[in-house]
Parts: structure tokens; sequence; C-alpha cells
């Protein structure tokens, strides 16, 4: 049996927790386990699994700094973004919690008299849940919540790298009166998802991470059974600043879009499609205030940039920042690997930018995952939606500019799941669908009245109280 252990990834010496690595046996029980207590759980009245989903949301909010920290510590973000991750969380109960009073399908009148029909939802038994570390309170409530609400069972592998923060929301979620046995985790690196992902016992698949681990997940899910598969992907977001935009907003979005949480959101913001007009002056304000930006531990209120969250990471953006320069791009101030006094062995990037950046380069079409922001300029508003477009995902995008209709083409023409105008690339509420267009996800979206379908499948009910054969499409 191997061992993962979480580290504070600004002190590594720093340890917050050791499990151990479930094997397909494991896995194997977990299943069982949840698949056991589903069965009472799916009998349970929706509104009072609603009730459930709400306590959780108050216990959360009374625990809201305790989490946040926690999240601060083991993920890298600072304080008021681990406090933020969690009031997600707290969102989603009140949200999902709501659900559970509301409409559970359609009733949709018959063509025919005599003959009722409606849709309703059901479970699909027991959902397994792969999660990253990025968000790792705010995305397993994602997910658990709906899913819970759907009356299903849970196994839920939360990543390796943040191990803790996940035990500790599902240790919430117990508290609340979730029946013993509904909800399993299991930890593990190396074989564990795919022992999850391909159980046969396991009705939905939901998986948060990266384009070559989701098209594995996706293939093996659906080889092994069929099941319900949605896939959150990450993205390669883009900001446009026309000629004029309010400058100083869209310095606001770009530092906030790009370097918040270190630039490690599916949604931050990777590249600024800037219009020429504007571009020196745009990029000597973003690189000003990228320059004040402090580094630091994230549990130090006034840090601005945590680690990032490993140093295999942090070598890897070195990587992309090396093809970068190869390309043809040049670093607008400072850049790299750095260290941070008291935080020995840390995995601190400083927030970078880089200009002269054309969107054939490298780092404007892979994902970064880090503090690495790409400055493209173009003519107009043309050009610029072709490149925003011109990549392989499609999560989030910006356009920052006073002209309305300017920004409602933008709206139409660009093709993610999600648009901005004048907001940087993250901020998503959770009313609202989530989720991306291409190779960013296969056509779920995650929170809003949507969110619901990764975790239920829907039945259509007919009911003829005619006493007689009616023959639809047939009878008039
Ligand atoms: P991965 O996409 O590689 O996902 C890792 C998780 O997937 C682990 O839990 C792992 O568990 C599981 N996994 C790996 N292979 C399989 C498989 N074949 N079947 C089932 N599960 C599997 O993420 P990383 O954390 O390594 O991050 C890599 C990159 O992913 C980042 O740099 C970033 O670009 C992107 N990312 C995107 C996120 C987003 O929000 N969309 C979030 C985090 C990362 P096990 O090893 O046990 O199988």
């Amino acid at each position: 049996m191997t061992t993962i252990t979480s580290y504070n990834p600004a002190r590594p010496a720093d340890v917050l927790g050791e499990y151990e690595s479930a094997d397909a046996d494991a896995v194997d029980r977990a299943v069982t386990a949840a698949a056991a207590a589903q069965k009472a759980w799916a009998k349970v009245p929706i509104p009072g699994r609603a009730d459930i989903i709400a306590e959780c949301g108050r216990l959360l909010a009374e625990r809201k700094d305790e989490l946040g920290t926690l999240v601060s510590r083991e993920a890298g973000k600072v304080l008021i973004e681990g406090g933020g991750e969690v009031q997600e969380a707290i969102d989603m109960a009140a949200y999902v919690a709501g659900q559970g009073r509301g409409s559970w399908g359609d009733v949709v009148p018959s063509e025919l008299a005599n003959k009722m029909a409606w849709t309703t939802r059901m479970p699909v038994g027991v959902v397994g849940m792969i999660t990253p570390w990025n968000f790792p309170v705010a995305i397993p409530s994602w997910k658990c919540f709906p899913a819970l609400l759907a009356g299903n069972g849970i196994v839920i592998k939360p990543s390796e790298l943040a191990p803790v923060s996940g035990e500790a929301f599902i240790a919430v979620l117990a508290e609340s009166g979730v029946p013993d046995g509904l909800i399993q985790v299991v930890h593990g690196t190396g074989e564990t998802g795919a022992a999850l992902t391909t159980h046969p016992g396991v009705g939905a698949v939901s998986f948060t991470g990266s384009v070559a681990t989701g098209r594995k997940v996706a293939a093996a899910a659906m080889e092994t059974g069929p099941r319900l598969v949605s896939l959150e992907l990450g993205g390669k977001n883009a900001m446009i600043v026309l000629d004029d935009a309010d400058l100083e907003l869209a310095t606001d979005g770009a530092i906030f879009g790009a370097f918040g949480s270190s630039g490690q959101r599916c949604t931050s913001t990777s590249r600024l499609i800037v219009q020429r007009g504007v571009a020196a002056e745009l990029v000597d304000r973003i690189r000003a205030r990228a320059d004040a930006l402090v580094l630091g531990d994230p549990t130090d209120p006034a840090t601005d940039v945590g680690p990032v969250i490993t140093r295999a990471s942090a070598e890897r953006i070195a990587g992309m920042l090396d093809d970068a320069l190869a390309d043809g791009a040049t670093i607008a101030g400072t850049s790299g690997i750095t260290s941070v006094d008291g935080c020995d062995g840390g995995a601190f990037f400083l927030p970078t930018v880089l200009t002269g950046v054309a969107p054939d380069h490298r780092i404007a079409r892979h994902e970064a995952f880090g503090p690495l922001l790409a400055v493209i300029e173009v003519d107009g508003l043309d050009q610029a939606v072709a490149v925003v477009n011109q990549v392989e995902y499609g999560l989030s995008a910006a356009i920052y500019t006073q002209d309305v209709n300017q920004a409602l083409r933008a709206v139409d023409a660009i093709d993610t799941g999600i648009v901005y105008v004048n907001a940087p690339t993250i901020g998503a509420e959770i009313p609202l669908p989530f989720g991306g267009t291409k190779h960013t996800g296969n056509g779920f979206r995650e929170a809003g009245s949507r969110g619901i379908e990764q975790f239920s499948q829907v039945k259509t009910v007919y009911v003829d109280y005619s006493g007689r054969l009616q023959r639809a499409q047939i009878d008039t």
C-alpha cells in the first residue's frame, strides 16, 4: 500500500496530512458501500435531501474562516480567495437546496385527449468524482450537492495534491446528516482514478482536470459501461481590450484574471488580445501593477500572490516560458521561479507579462496554469475574435470596450461557454451554467439549473386515462 502526503506548497516542510492510496479492491469496497446506502437515500423525499444540503451550507458558513485558511495552506491561494472558495460552496448549498423545492421536470400537454405527459429525474446510483487541487472545496461542492439532491451515492477522489481540504468538506457534509456510507472518499495516485471511473457499479463519472486525462477518463469510462460522463477540462482564456476601453478597469481585470490564484484557475486569463493603439500603455500599466504584487505565504493577509501548486509545476511553467522566448516573445519586466523569505522550498513563480506573442506561438495555444499572461496585438475586433476562437479550448473570454455594439458583436461571435463584458474571465456565479465548448468539455454544464443533468437521467412518463387505445401521430 502506498501513501500520499499533502504538503503546503509555500513551505513543503509543513505536512498537512497523509492517506493510504486506494487500490482497485479499496475502490470496489467504497463503491459497494455507497451503492448500499444509496437505496434508502433514493427513497428520501427530495425536499428532505435538500434540507441536509441546506444544513451543510449553514455549517460551512460557520466554518468559513477555518476552511478558507486550510484551503489557503494546502492549495496556495491567498486568504481572501480561500474564503471566496468556501463561499462558493455555501452559495451552491443554498442554490441546490432551493432546487429541492422547485420544479423536478416539465409537464407537457399531450397531443391526445385524456392523456397526460411529464418528465421526471432519476438517480444514476453511484457517482464517481475526480476533483482537482485548484478548488479543493468548491469543485467537490459543485458536484456533491446536485448529485445528492438527485438521490445518488458518491465515491469521490480528491486530488492527491489537496486531499485534506477535500476530506474537510466531506466531513462537514457527513455532519449535516448525510446517511452513513452514502459518501465515500478514496485517495491515491497512479491507479485510483482509473479504478473508480471504470468500476461497473458507477453510474456517472464527473471529472475536472486536464484535457489529456479527461480524454482517457471518457474513453475508458464509456468502454467499460454505459454511464454519464461529464468533463470540465480547462481553458486558454482571452481578454480582448479595444482602443476605447477604460484602461484602468482593464488593468484591474487583467491583474485579477491572470495572477489571481497564481493563474491556476481553469478560467484564468492567459491571453491579452489588445488593439494596437492602446497596447503599449496597457502593458505598461499591467507591468507596473504586477511588479507591485507581493509574493509570499498565502496565509499572510499581506500577500497578493501565493505559490504555484508544486515545484514540478513551477518548472513546467518555466519550460513554457522558455518555449515562448524561443518562439519570439519578450518578457516585459521580471519573470521566473523565485524564492520568498520564510518560505523555504516554496514553489513561487513571478507574475509574468509576455509581449510580442503571435497567435500561433505555443504560449498562445497551450494552457499555462500559472501566472503567465501572453499579450497579442491585433488591428480590431474581427481579428481579436478570430484569435480568441483559434485555440482548442472554449471556456471563458472577456471584452473591454465602451461601445455596446462592439461588445455585443463579440458576445455573438466568441466561441466559449462564458463571455464577460468589462469584467475579467474569472468570476462565475452559482445560479448560472458553468462550462465550455470544444475541448473544454463535452456539453454538460456545472452549477445553474442544468448542473443536475450530470447526475441524473430523465424519465418521460405518459398516462392515458381515456380507457381506449389512442395512437400518437395516427389518431388526430
Ligand atoms: P490531471 O488532469 O492529470 O488529473 C489528475 C487526476 O486524474 C488524479 O486524481 C488522477 O488520479 C486522475 N487520473 C489520472 N489518470 C486517470 C485515468 N486514466 N483515469 C481516471 N483517472 C485518472 O491533473 P493534474 O492535477 O496532474 O494537473 C495537470 C494539468 O491539468 C494542470 O497543469 C492543468 O493544466 C490542468 N488542470 C485543470 C483543471 C481545471 O480546472 N480544469 C484543474 C486542475 C488541473 P490517479 O492518479 O489515481 O488515477
